[in-house]
């Protein structure tokens, strides 16, 4: 299964993408955990993309293109994937149809979260108040200032996507403000109609099997051939081996006939 998550950051995303890698058993590939590691290992890719990361710009996009292509190769990706953070631009979204139409891949969905960004604000506001107050590391982009601009950039650069993926047929909108398990139970119930569209992804049971006509016939013939066999009489056997040819006595085809054959033998006898 191939899906994207679209929704502005603090939406939840991160969240149901790791519930759809449980259920699903699929790669959550999130292009900004793959930016923070590559700024933390401090690959060229890294150094290019740390500056713009902490002002809440967006990277490049042949960069992250680069990335995804590369990614969605590995022999984990097979399965199936969801993308969160990409893409986030329309020349992303066609690099990505591209990238899949090449491989011979589709998308099985793509999942908008809907959310108030009024109320989104707040809930950063809290969560830095609160991670400040424990002495915790934030994120150098964790702070409304900056969320305020990734917002502005996904009301702009990111938004649009809704529009390309209605266009295909392929987006699905879900109230990202609902309770985490209400949007997972949403996303769900988005899902398993397409799965159950799709009765060949599931392997047929034994007992459930067809042979091809071809075969029945193959086998009931064959069946035919063996019951014959073994309802030959020993005669008929022997006669196979030599090559003679055993016929039965006249009257002996039926049990009337068999009963006159016995009385006949038994008169014989008694003369
Ligand atoms: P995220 O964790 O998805 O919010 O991403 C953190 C940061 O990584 C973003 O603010 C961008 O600077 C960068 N980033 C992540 N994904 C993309 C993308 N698809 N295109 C451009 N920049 C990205």
């Amino acid at each position: 299964m191939r899906l994207i998550l679209l929704g502005p950051p603090g939406a939840g995303k991160g969240t149901q993408a790791q519930r759809l890698v449980q259920q699903q058993r699929i790669v959550h590939l999130s292009t900004g955990d793959m930016l923070r590691a590559a700024v933390a290992a401090g690959t060229p890719v890294g150094l290019r993309a740390k500056a713009i990361m902490d002002r809440g710009e967006l990277v490049p996009d042949e960069v992250v293109v680069a990335i995804i292509a590369d990614r969605i190769d590995q022999p984990d990706a097979k399965r199936g994937f969801v993308l969160d953070g990409f893409p986030r631009t329309v020349p992303q979204a066609k690099a990505l149809d591209r990238l899949l139409a090449e491989r011979g891949l589709k998308l099985d969905g793509v999942i908008e979260l809907k959310v108030d960004e009024g109320i989104l604000l707040k809930r950063i506001e809290t969560r830095v108040a609160e991670m400040t107050a424990r002495g915790e590391k934030l994120r150098a982009d964790d702070n409304p200032e900056v969320l305020k601009g990734r917002l502005a950039a996904y009301r702009v650069q990111t938004a649009p996507l809704a529009d390309h993926y209605a266009s295909l047929g392929q987006l699905k909108s879900v109230d990202g403000m609902a309770p985490i398990d209400a949007v997972t139970a949403a996303i769900d119930a988005f899902l398993s109609p397409a799965a159950k569209a799709k009765p060949t992804a599931r392997k047929p049971s034994r007992a459930k099997a067809k042979k091809p006509k071809a075969k029945v016939a193959k086998a009931r013939a064959g069946q035919a051939r063996s019951r014959g066999r073994r309802r030959l009489p020993a005669a008929g056997a022997k006669a196979r081996k030599t090559g003679r040819k055993v016929s039965r006595p006249a009257g002996a085809k039926n049990k009337a006939g068999q009963r006159k054959l016995r009385s006949r033998r038994r008169l014989t006898k008694a003369r």
